[in-house]
């Protein structure tokens, strides 16, 4: 059970673990917190865009789609490694996912198969939208491999969470498949190497 961190608190801890950050418009105050609940948070969630070209996808993050509203996560994280921050509050990324999940979640323990659409996912996570083309060959730059690592240990350090604490959307919610090209048992070593 913890409480988000203040929008000034996230971006300190982001800075403080090396994040190179981009501010976009009024990112503190772009949220769907009308819509419904924000936390308590449990964890973070990492998803692909199918994207291509790092403007139209923050800018596609920050706004939305005319069948969903942005902001469509926290902060983006482009191929150059920069995180750009275009929400804090409720986002719409993660939708509805499974329940068993959140609980392994909450206890740290290894995930159970996803195979149930039944929780708001976008109360209980941070979630972050990396640009690529989830097709499985666009490649992922080292540097920004290193910001999603350095974003997720930021964000587990502050709330004394474990790397266990980081899941991909295709983990959350059936039929999802991102993030595509690296598989999230490789990025939650990454992050637990960075968090000892
Ligand atoms: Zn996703």
């Amino acid at each position: 059970m913890a409480s988000p961190m203040s929008a000034g608190g996230f971006l300190a801890g982001l800075k403080a673990e090396g994040v190179k950050v981009v501010e976009v418009g009024e990112w503190e105050h772009h949220n769907r917190n009308h819509k419904g609940p924000w936390g308590p948070v449990h964890g973070v969630m990492i998803h692909h865009t199918v994207t291509k070209g790092s403007a139209q996808t923050v800018a596609l993050c920050r706004d939305g789609r005319p069948d969903l509203p942005g902001p469509l996560c926290h902060g983006v994280i482009t191929k150059d490694g920069h995180l750009h921050l275009v929400g804090y509050g409720r986002a719409n990324h993660a939708g509805l996912g499974d329940d068993d999940v959140l609980r392994a979640v909450i206890a740290e323990k290894a995930l159970p198969h996803d195979n149930e659409a039944n929780t708001d996912g976008n109360r209980h996570f941070y979630g972050f939208e990396c640009e690529n083309l989830g097709d499985g060959e666009d490649p992922w730059p080292e540097a920004q491999l290193e910001t999603i690592e350095k974003v997720c240990a930021a964000i587990c350090r502050h709330h004394g969470w474990s790397a266990r604490s980081v899941i991909g959307h295709l983990e959350w919610q059936p039929g999802k498949v991102d993030p595509r090209g690296f598989t999230m048992a490789w990025l939650r070593d990454r992050v637990r190497d960075r968090l000892k």
